[in-house]
């Protein structure tokens, strides 16, 4: 990549203990004060929201400041705080320690059935709760097949966006992740594929928000062996990774690869 910045994070899912995820902060903490974490890298963690606190306390001293060192949640839920059961607010997960919050996974998408009309509320949602949106886009297999993945993309990214009305974010991420190169059974886009899907996700945010701060990242299988590749090869704004960063050293590791 050219960008001058560079993103790197990773999704822990619905993985860890809150033993396992204060050891991981305390080995980016320790890494992160021997002067390891490359200081072009802006770099997030995704907790499960169970462990958001103690993340943001154990790395608390850690001297990565909020633009090098972000938390975020996984999830949150668009409204209010109140009567919503099982739920969590955008103010609740910021009380938490999040900055970030990723929206429209595509395991929200499928599993639990999360809408584009959904996740363009919780785009607007966050925006108001000073949340950096991070909105995941993606075909799945069978558009992919169908030769749908341009107007599936275009028209999530689209969607999301569509709830904010006048609200300018002031930073805003969109990671192109193809359901089919997510978590175990998925594989790697090629480097042509991502450069497809990232191009669409960067045409439309220049139409739409021209005059924002956005980032592109591509997510889906990123590993030590393909990390450096998609980074240097392609016109994107970072990683998003999952399995090979659910520990510290495999996130150190790919920091020093991108
Ligand atoms: C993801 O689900 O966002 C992801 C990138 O997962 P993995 O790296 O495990 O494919």
């Amino acid at each position: 990549t050219t960008a001058s910045t560079f993103w790197l994070g990773t999704s822990w899912k619905m993985t860890k203990t809150l033993a396992e995820a204060g050891d991981y902060a305390d080995e980016l903490r320790t890494a992160a004060l021997a002067g390891q974490v490359p200081p072009e890298l802006r770099l997030f963690v995704l907790p499960p929201v169970t462990a958001l606190a103690t993340v943001r306390d154990r790395l608390d001293g850690a001297q990565l400041d909020r633009a090098r060192l972000l938390l975020g949640a996984q999830n949150a839920y668009p409204g209010p705080e109140g009567p919503v059961t099982g739920e969590v607010s955008m103010g609740m997960v910021r009380d938490a320690g999040a900055r970030m919050v990723e929206l429209g996974h595509a395991e929200r998408r499928t599993l639990l059935g999360e809408t584009d009309e959904l996740i363009a509320a919780k785009v607007a949602a966050a925006v108001s709760a000073g949340l950096i949106p991070l909105v995941c886009v993606g075909e799945t297999a069978a558009e992919r097949d169908r030769g749908d993945t341009a107007s599936v993309v275009a028209g999530q990214v689209r969607a999301a966006l569509g709830g904010l009305g006048r609200l300018a974010p002031a930073e805003l991420l969109i990671a192109y992740e193809p359901h089919w190169a997510i978590g175990a059974q998925g594989r790697a886009a090629a480097p042509d594929d991502v450069a497809d899907g990232l191009a669409v996700v960067r045409q439309v945010l220049a139409e739409e928000l021209p005059d924002s701060t956005t980032g592109v990242l591509y997510g889906g299988s990123v590993d030590a062996g393909n990390a450096a590749d998609l980074a240097s090869g392609l016109d994107v704004d970072g990683l998003f990774v999952g399995r090979a960063a659910w520990t510290a050293a495999g996130l150190l590791d790919l920091a020093h690869r991108c």
